[in-house]
């Protein structure tokens, strides 16, 4: 089962649009939490069992491009009036806020999914996400220095990314990646 409220686990403009929801919200005296990002489907699934969802099929949150937040001050969790605040501020940076949904409310759920419907997600549908505004990306990059090369990485959230081939080749690793397994690479010692 998995289930996290890590930010980096979104799509990169669903989480841009996260960061300045936060933001946003801050700069308004709302201190914003994230409860749940990515699922995999046995979590949809217990949510569901349990109230937390409205369906027990996949959806947004399983393609990552939908968060869970709270309000990040002890007793106000769940404020309804804060809550319809955030909604607003969230649905004028583009995100749909379940808020406003007619069938099962939910007031801590945003996503942002390309106009595409939960089934058209299931069925394979994509549509090109926009691109992160540059000045972002610029803010959270680092020169990251390593025996015999240097690189330039990331940072998010205290985690520094780097591009991996770059780094390992020059460190004497080949890194290798094949179609059938996606979500895999491999980094081995040059043979
Ligand atoms: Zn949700």
């Amino acid at each position: 089962m998995l289930k996290t409220r890590s930010l980096d686990c979104l799509m990169p403009y669903v989480r841009y649009l996260a960061l300045r929801l936060k933001e946003e919200c801050a700069g308004v005296g709302i201190p914003l939490g994230f409860a749940n990002t990515l699922r995999d489907a046995e979590y949809q699934a217990w949510c569901y069992q349990n109230g937390k969802s409205a369906t027990k099929d996949i959806g947004p949150h399983v393609f990552g491009m939908a968060f869970d937040v709270f309000i990040n001050r002890k007793d106000s969790e769940y404020d309804m009036d804060l809550l319809r605040r955030v909604g607003a501020i969230g649905k004028k940076l583009g995100l749909s806020w379940a808020g406003d949904w007619k069938s099962f409310r939910e007031y801590v759920h945003f996503e942002y999914t390309g106009g595409l419907s939960a089934a058209e997600l299931r069925a394979g549908k994509r549509v090109e996400l926009p691109a992160v505004p540059k000045e972002l990306i610029d803010a959270d990059r680092m020169q990251v220095y390593f025996p015999g090369g240097k690189a330039e990485g990331y940072a998010v959230d205290g985690v520094t990314y780097v591009p991996l081939r770059a780094v390992c080749e020059k460190l004497g690793y080949t890194v290798s990646w094949t179609p059938d397994k996606p979500f895999e690479a491999r980094v081995e010692e040059k043979a």
